[in-house]
């Protein structure tokens, strides 16, 4: 998995909505990735300040947003 696929499947990984094979992968990539660790991380916790540490399902709109974001970060790094 690089960088692209990562930053792709992380918003997946947060919703809880991707399968097992995806998951691990995804970990992989994130223990020897600084980058992608600290989208994670960021996306995260917006996640969670957003949900005040519930879980629940993000509305369509906030998720559209926090894709636009990463794609934004990912795409002002590649230049
Ligand atoms: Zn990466």
């Amino acid at each position: 998995m690089n960088c692209k696929d990562a930053l792709r499947q992380i918003s997946g990984y947060l919703d809880g909505n991707m399968d097992d094979e995806l998951k691990s992968m995804l970990q992989v990539h994130l223990k020897c990735c600084h980058h992608c660790q600290i989208v994670f991380d960021t996306t995260k916790k917006t996640i969670e300040l957003y949900c005040d540490g519930k879980l629940f399902p993000l509305p369509n709109t906030v998720r559209e947003r926090l894709h636009d974001a990463l794609r934004a970060k990912w795409e002002s790094r590649s230049k």
